[in-house]
C-alpha cells in the first residue's frame, strides 16, 4: 500500500487539519514507584503523560533511590507492564557511591541525579565531592542532572527564619533564596568545565540563572539549563495565598510582567536547553498535612506541561518548532534516548496530534495524575491534544488513556550488554 509516493508498511493515521508533533520526552519526572505510591505511581503518572502528549519519561524517586545495578535491575523488572509510555531511569548519587559510578553507567541509567544540598532525604555533595563526581562523569562521558541550591546558605537562612519564629508561607523565597541557587550553579558549572563533564542544571528558576549557564556554555562547558513551566506560569507571591500548594524548590521567582517577559525571551533566544516538568506530585490532603516547613515539596505537571507550552505557541510567545525542539528532540539527544524526539524515518513513530482550534479548561477533576489537582486549575489553554501514538500505536485519544501499559525501558547510552 502507498499514500502518495510514500510506501506504507504499517498503519495510516489521518491527520488532516491537525498539527503533528514528535512525542514529548520528559526527562525530569518522579513517579514514586516503587516508593510512596500514595502520592503517585507509574500507571497513573504515565496515563497523564501519554494523554497529554508525552511518550517518553526519565524517572527517579528520591525516597527509593537507585544506587546499585541490582536495584536498577529490580526496578526495571518491577515496572514491566506498569508504564503507558517508554521510560529511562536515573540513579541518585550518594557521596560514598562515587567509586561505583562506572558500574551504574554501564548498567543503563540515563543520568546521575546529584544534589548540592541535602533535600528530600538525599545527601548533598559539597564542592569537593561534586568535583570528584564530575571528574568521573567526564571520564565516563556520562551525564548528570544537578539540583543546585547552596547547602550553607539554605541552612543559614533556615536557622535565621526559625529563630525569628517564622512559619508563614512567604518565608519560602527567603529560605530557598536566589543567592543560594546562583552560588550552587556557579560552583557546578565551573567544575563541569574543569572536568569536561556533561551537566544539566535542573529547574533553572530565572533568567539570570539561565544566563550564568549560557556564559559557561559559551566558554566551552557542556552545561545545559532545564526549564520548567512553573517558573514561567506561577508568581513568587502566590505562595502567600496558596501555601504548600505552591511549595517547590527552587521556588517561583516571577514578580511581574517584566520577569515573565524575560523568561520567554530567554527561552526564545536559546538560553534554556530543554523543557521538563519536574513532576513531583502530592495529593491535596498530603499538601495540607503540614505547614510551609513540613509539607512535601513539589508540583504535579505531567497533565499540563505540553498544554501550557502549546497555549504559549498558539498565542505567539514561542513557535511550535520550539516545542518540538525543547520538549522532544533536545532532551532525547542530550540523554541519548535512541529513536526518540524525531519524526524522521527510522525513529520510533512516537507522535502527537494537536487541534489548534480546540481548547482545554484545566480542572482538578480532569487531572489523571494521582495528585488530583493542578496549580493551573481554572486556566483555559488554547489547542487540544487529539491523540498520542507510541511506537505507531495510539496510547490515548480524545483525552482518554487506553491504559494498555505498552511502555518499555530504554537503556541509557552507557549501557553495556551482559
Ligand atoms: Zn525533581
Amino acid at each position: 500500500m502507498a499514500v502518495g509516493d510514500v510506501p506504507v508498511s504499517g498503519i495510516v493515521v489521518d491527520a488532516s487539519g491537525l498539527i503533528v508533533l514528535p512525542g514529548m520526552v520528559d526527562t525530569h519526572v518522579h513517579l514514586m514507584d516503587p516508593g510512596p505510591t500514595d502520592r503517585e505511581d507509574f500507571p497513573h503518572g504515565t496515563r497523564a503523560a501519554g494523554t497529554r502528549g508525552i511518550t517518553t519519561v526519565v524517572e527517579h524517586t528520591h525516597s527509593r533511590p537507585v544506587r546499585t545495578p541490582e536495584v536498577l535491575a529490580e526496578k526495571i523488572s518491577y515496572l514491566r507492564g506498569r508504564s503507558n509510555v517508554d521510560f529511562g531511569l536515573a540513579a541518585h548519587l550518594w557521596p560514598e557511591d562515587i567509586a561505583n559510578m562506572a558500574a551504574m553507567w554501564g548498567a543503563g541509567i540515563s543520568f546521575f541525579k546529584i544534589f548540592t544540598c541535602t533535600t528530600h532525604g538525599v545527601p548533598g555533595l559539597d564542592a569537593s565531592s561534586a568535583g570528584r563526581a564530575l571528574e568521573v562523569l567526564g571520564s565516563l562521558d556520562a551525564s548528570a542532572l544537578v539540583h543546585c541550591e547552596d547547602e550553607a546558605l539554605t541552612a543559614l537562612a533556615e536557622r535565621t527564619l526559625r529563630d525569628q519564629g517564622r512559619d508563614d508561607p512567604g518565608l519560602l523565597s527567603e529560605w530557598r533564596s536566589r543567592d543560594a541557587e546562583l552560588t550552587a550553579i556557579a560552583t557546578i558549572i565551573d567544575l563541569a568545565r574543569t572536568h569536561g563533564a556533561r551537566v544539566t542544571i535542573a529547574h533553572v528558576s530565572d533568567s539570570a540563572a539561565a544566563r550564568l549557564v549560557s556564559v559557561a556554555r559559551e566558554r566551552g562547558a557542556d552545561v545545559a539549563a532545564e526549564a520548567c513551566p512553573q517558573y514561567f506560569a506561577l508568581e513568587e507571591s502566590e505562595v502567600i495565598e496558596h501555601g504548600p500548594l505552591r511549595k517547590f524548590t527552587p521556588p517561583a521567582r516571577i514578580r511581574g510582567e517584566d520577569d515573565r517577559d524575560r523568561m520567554w525571551s530567554t527561552l526564545r533566544a536559546g538560553g534554556f536547553s530543554h523543557i521538563s516538568t519536574d513532576h513531583a506530585p502530592s495529593t491535596l490532603a498530603q499538601k495540607a498535612s503540614g505547614d510551609i516547613w513540613t509539607a512535601p515539596f513539589g508540583l504535579p505537571g505531567l497533565d499540563t506541561t505540553l498544554p501550557f507550552f502549546l497555549d504559549a505557541a498558539l498565542e505567539g510567545l514561542i513557535e511550535l518548532e520550539d516545542i518540538a525542539r525543547l520538549y522532544s528532540s533536545a532532551p532525547a539527544l542530550r540523554y541519548g534516548l535512541r529513536g526518540k524526539g524525531s519524526l524522521e524515518p527510522g525513529s520510533d513513530a512516537d507522535f502527537v496530534l494537536v487541534d489548534r482550534t480546540g481548547q482545554w479548561r484545566v480542572e482538578d477533576e480532569g487531572i489523571l495524575s494521582k495528585a488530583g489537582w493542578s496549580p493551573y486549575a481554572g486556566r483555559v489553554f488554547r489547542g487540544s491534544i487529539v491523540a498520542t501514538y507510541l511506537r505507531g500505536r495510539a496510547i490515548a485519544e480524545s483525552g482518554r488513556p487506553h491504559d494498555e501499559r505498552t511502555g518499555i525501558f530504554i537503556p541509557g547510552p552507557g549501557y553495556v550488554i551482559g
